[in-house]
């Protein structure tokens, strides 16, 4: 086998990789690069539209690191690995966590479902309404979210629930929280819905 010495690849027996070191500090946001940081990237240069010496990153190819940022010699074969199997292992922890997190939120909602369905069993089954309502007390007691009166609609039960779901619907004309959706627009009652709706289509006859 031939080699040719000025070609930018690894050598025989290197691996595909090279390892850059920091040689600049970076303004850390558009360019992160830390003095002395080590990064691995994959020894073919980006083809153009990227300026000369830009190696894709392991794994986030997308993102380069150039000789610009880092001085870069091959990266011996055990160097490889060890950076291979180190981002492997913490995309294992990060998976594992996110798994546990995922596990934990859903038992969280399931006994959630679970004291609401107790509460319809008391209520229809059990020892009435008042009774229920009990159980639905409970269970937020124990956590501390029982609604404050004093916060802003914290009378009014639909416009609570309008007002703090997780996805809003988009806050109605007269500054209320909606509970309809028509167009994009919000709607806090059908009458400020139907007004809405009449005065689109005056404007339709109109135009
Ligand atoms: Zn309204």
């Amino acid at each position: 086998m031939t080699t040719t010495p000025e070609a930018a690849g690894p050598a025989a027996g290197a691996s595909q990789l090279l390892k850059g070191i920091g040689k600049i500090d970076g303004d850390g946001f558009k360019d992160t690069t830390r003095k002395g940081e080590v990064v691995f990237v994959y020894a073919q240069p980006l083809p153009e539209p990227y300026a000369p010496g830009q190696y894709p990153r392991v794994g986030n190819t997308g993102y380069s690191a150039s000789t610009q940022q880092y001085d870069f010699a091959p990266a011996t074969v055990d160097e490889a690995r060890e950076h291979i199997e180190a981002r492997l292992a913490a995309a294992a922890d990060e998976l594992a966590r996110a798994k546990k997190l995922t596990n934990d939120l859903g038992k969280i909602i399931h006994d959630m479902t679970v004291a609401q369905q107790a509460a319809w069993i008391e209520w229809q089954h059990g020892k009435g309404a008042d009774a229920a309502m009990t159980w639905i007390h409970n269970g937020l007691a124990g956590p501390g979210f029982i609604p404050d009166e004093d916060e802003p609609y914290g009378k009014e039960a639909q416009a609570w629930y309008d007002a703090n779901r997780a996805d809003p619907f988009p806050t109605c004309f007269c500054g209320r929280p909606s509970n309809s959706l028509w167009m994009g627009k919000g709607f806090c009652s059908s009458a400020h819905y139907e007004q809405h709706r009449a005065e689109v289509e005056a404007q339709k006859k109109e135009g």
